[in-house]
């Protein structure tokens, strides 16, 4: 977030140019090398990063594309799913998830959140499946919002119970797991994001989708090159969804540095963890799960002093969300949880997601915690 005064917060929230630093020449080579062989679309990276990919996470397919966005929406494309369907979403989210379902025809059914993880309620989403009227329930899109896993095993009952896939919205959560299982394997089909400020990062737009199912591999590849399939055609309608060669090449060298990375935010994690529990509430992690921390949320009552009071520090932060996305005025008429969205709302009042990323040294995050706990107290 920029200062309404225009200059540039001297605590970014995420340092891509510490980063960069770090990594010294190895990604001005691996573009180099780009450069060089020419092979700018579906260049032999794209392959390389999607077997990395696969390998880092255990998925058995991994379709590169070109935004977490387009991830969604090769996956909705990829089961059909159009006018008449449902799918769930979470009300408290980036809105992609409910944007695609609505882009192709289909109806996003607006589930509310838990309080303390900001995550899709299974109750909620039981009671919203239960009163679904006039629509087919198609495919239930979970989202890790912030870096922690959604509660699949919830979730991934009722969507087997009702007949309808189960999509990970992964894209703040790359590189987290549950019981030992990486993202990437946690639902029917998952997709993410490589954003510049997600966990995994490249220098434009870039995503990419992870499944088990061999026949969902092949539409979603199919989809993305404009329905084309090598030998027969084109075979379906399609869209230009590729991720380019030379981001792919970035990928790789920061793929290469990724687990490094996780644990050092990991510790950033705990550290703020530690010195703002008595004054705010800290996001935790379940059991058994593993946190990408893509964002620090806290949550206070006292949110906007906080905010006021990083702002005049220089201290990048954000409101992730501001609002519930069924107050958005496109996305008012569609259906909500019959309960309404009273977490989500809730939420949107007291969220704030301070600074988190590898490359944050113990000075600066005092800096920070020092500003919250003076606003917060
Ligand atoms: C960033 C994000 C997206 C969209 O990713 P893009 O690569 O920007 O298209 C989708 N869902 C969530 C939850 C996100 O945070």
């Amino acid at each position: 977030m920029t200062p309404a005064s225009g200059r540039s917060p001297d605590v970014p929230l995420i340092d891509l140019a510490a980063q960069r630093r770090h990594l010294g020449e190895r990604i001005d080579s691996a573009v180099a090398a780009v450069l060089d062989h020419g092979h700018f679309i579906l260049g032999p990276e794209v392959s390389l990063l999607e077997e990395k990919l696969a390998a880092a996470t255990g998925a058995k397919h991994v379709v590169s594309c070109a935004s977490g966005t387009d991830a969604l929406l090769l996956a909705l494309m990829a089961l059909d799913i159009g006018r008449g369907d449902a799918v769930f979403v979470p009300a408290f989210t980036f809105p992609a998830p409910a944007e695609v379902v609505a882009l192709l025809g289909a109806t996003p059914v607006f589930v509310d959140v838990d309080e303390s993880h900001a995550l899709m309620d299974p109750a909620s989403l039981e009671a919203t499946i239960a009163n679904l009227d006039g629509v087919t329930p198609r495919a239930v899109i979970a989202v890790d919002l912030y870096g922690h896993p959604a509660d699949y095993e919830a979730i991934g009952a009722l969507a087997r119970a009702h007949d309808m896939t189960l999509i990970a919205d992964a894209a703040q959560s790359f590189g987290a797991a549950w019981q030992g299982r990486r993202t990437g394997t946690l639902a029917d089909i998952t997709t993410t994001s490589f954003y510049p400020a997600k966990p995994l990062g490249c220098y434009g737009d870039g995503g990419a989708i992870f499944t088990d199912n061999d026949d969902l591999d092949a539409t979603m590849r199919s989809l993305r090159v404009h329905g084309q399939e090598t030998d027969r055609g084109f075979t379906g309608i399609g869209i230009n969804g590729r991720l380019d060669t030379m981001q792919a090449a970035i990928l790789l060298e920061k793929l290469a540095v990724f687990d490094d990375e996780h644990k050092t935010r990991q510790r950033v994690a705990t550290r703020y963890g530690e010195r703002l529990a008595n004054v705010v509430a800290v996001p935790d992690t379940l059991a058994d799960h593993t946190h990408a921390w893509a964002c620090y949320t806290i949550r206070s009552p006292k949110r906007d002093a906080i905010k006021a009071s990083l702002y005049e520090a220089g201290i990048a932060h954000a409101v992730y969300y501001r609002a519930a996305l069924n107050r958005e005025p496109v996305y008012a008429a569609y259906p909500t949880a019959p309960a309404g969205l009273p977490v989500a709302e809730q939420l949107a009042g007291t969220v704030l997601s301070l600074p988190i990323h590898p490359y944050l040294d113990e000075a600066t995050q005092d800096l920070i915690i020092d500003r919250v706990m003076g606003a917060a107290a």
